[in-house]
């Protein structure tokens, strides 16, 4: 299908080529979006897996403007009600104890904000951290990511420093030789407890993961393996940190990635869906025993638009929208997705594996034997890599799909308002 030509001279900067082929979206309706050619594209990726309540949702539209005529900016020494019901609205929605929040504005500077608070915490500096990971790009959080195509980049700027690295609980191409799921997971949590044994547990402050690893290629745990990471961090006192900024919101099935696993967590971070990506808004959720013992100390860095008043009413029209039905829709709609996923991985001799969680998932397009991918996970993205032609001929067809890193497969991780005929034409 012909779609119009897209090349572009970007006045700002792009991190793509110089003659990007990229989209200048106009518009948006549900799970549609619309080009400057009049285009129309079926959102497959919430943009960045974040728009989990589809776009031009007139209440939280409405929540926002009516916050910024009554008052657009109170600073962080002060409060105001949509911040209060917001912070109120997400301790109730975490699990057990979680009922601290720490407001801050992306993904990576929640990540930063919980290592200086298991830091001050526990009077330790190492956080254990998986490859195959992503937790940001801020100076501190690029050096948490374990994920090979930034991890140049991370090299060369980024702080590194008290980062150790752990292997993923991966079943699809597993660093682990075990024969199932379980096994792997098995073997996973004892490579951790190798790791933090040798790491010396006194100097470890956490373990920071995500619960369903998002742009590292969808992959969940297998059963179990959470249930026994808890158990390991409280036998060597170390803080478990699960970072929620894709997991959050719906995306899995439930409030939380970690709520599925049946853990409790002593932090998480999000982002991303907290807001549905109406306005940027991120924070850390604390055990209450440790952010009376912060707060008591002093606090982590903040900043100025940290818990701004209008993204916190957008948080707590998108909280609507999630318990209104569009978490029970992801919960619904999720087996349908894999079954239909499935039926790729048996037509065709490029799709290794499937796999995700609720309305996250990942096609891994590699030898269907072997599992071996089409390119080696470790090199930056390239023009030549096949699967980044699937992605281009979708979005001639009129389906945006997201790309993850390594960048051996396509993800799919579509607003939660989606039906089954959307699921059908992606
Ligand atoms: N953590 C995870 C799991 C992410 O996927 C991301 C971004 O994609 C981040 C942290 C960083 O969030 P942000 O881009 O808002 O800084």
């Amino acid at each position: 299908m012909a779609r119009t030509d897209r090349s572009r001279n970007i006045p700002h900067w792009y991190a793509g080529d110089d003659d990007a082929d990229v989209l200048s979206l106009t518009s948006g309706e549900g799970a549609r979006v619309t080009d400057d050619a009049g285009d129309e594209y079926l959102d497959f990726m919430a943009q960045l897996y974040c728009v989990n309540a589809g776009h031009s949702c007139a209440p939280i539209v409405d929540a926002m403007t009516q916050q910024a005529r009554e008052i657009p900016y109170v600073s962080s020494s002060k409060t105001t009600p949509a911040r209060d019901e917001l912070a109120a609205r997400l301790a109730d929605r975490a699990p057990g104890s979680l009922n601290d929040v720490f407001f801050s504005i992306s993904g990576s500077e929640a990540n930063e904000s919980a290592i200086q608070i298991a830091r001050e915490y526990q009077d330790a500096s190492t956080v254990l951290t998986r490859w195959r990971s992503y937790h940001g790009s801020t100076y501190a959080a690029g050096g948490l990511s374990g994920d090979p195509e930034t991890r140049s980049v991370v090299e060369r700027h980024a702080a590194t420093t008290g980062v150790g690295k752990f292997l993923p609980p991966m079943v699809h191409n597993s660093p682990f030789d075990g024969d199932t799921p379980d096994e792997i997971g098995q073997q996973a949590a004892d490579h951790l407890e190798f790791v933090i044994k040798n790491e010396g547990p006194d100097s470890v402050a956490a373990v920071l993961t995500e619960p369903v690893a998002g742009t590292s290629g969808a992959y969940p745990a297998p059963p179990g393996y959470f249930e026994r990471v808890r158990e390991i961090c409280d036998e060597y006192d170390v803080l478990l940190i699960a970072d929620e900024v894709i997991s959050g919101f719906g995306r899995c099935g439930d409030w939380f990635g970690i709520g599925t696993e049946g853990v409790e967590p002593d932090m998480i971070t999000f982002a991303k869906g907290v807001t549905s990506a109406y306005a940027p808004l991120a924070g850390v959720l604390a055990d209450e025993e440790i952010a009376a013992e912060i707060r008591a100390d002093g606090h982590p860095l903040g900043q100025t638009f940290a818990g701004h008043p209008v993204a916190c009413a957008a948080g707590n029209a998108a909280m609507d929208a999630y318990a209104d039905g569009l978490i029970e829709n992801c919960r619904e709609l999720a087996p349908y997705l894999e079954q239909r996923l499935r039926e790729l991985e048996a037509r065709y001799g490029a799709v290794a594996d499937v796999h995700g969680r609720g309305l996250l998932w990942s096609v891994e397009f590699g030898d269907p034997e072997t599992g071996e991918p089409f390119v080696d996970p470790r090199v930056e993205r390239d023009a030549d890599n096949p699967v980044e032609d699937v992605r281009e001929v979708a979005t001639d067809h009129g389906v945006l799909f997201g790309s993850g890193r390594p960048d051996t497969q396509v993800l799919c991780s579509p607003p939660l308002c989606i039906d089954r005929a959307d699921i059908d034409e992606a």
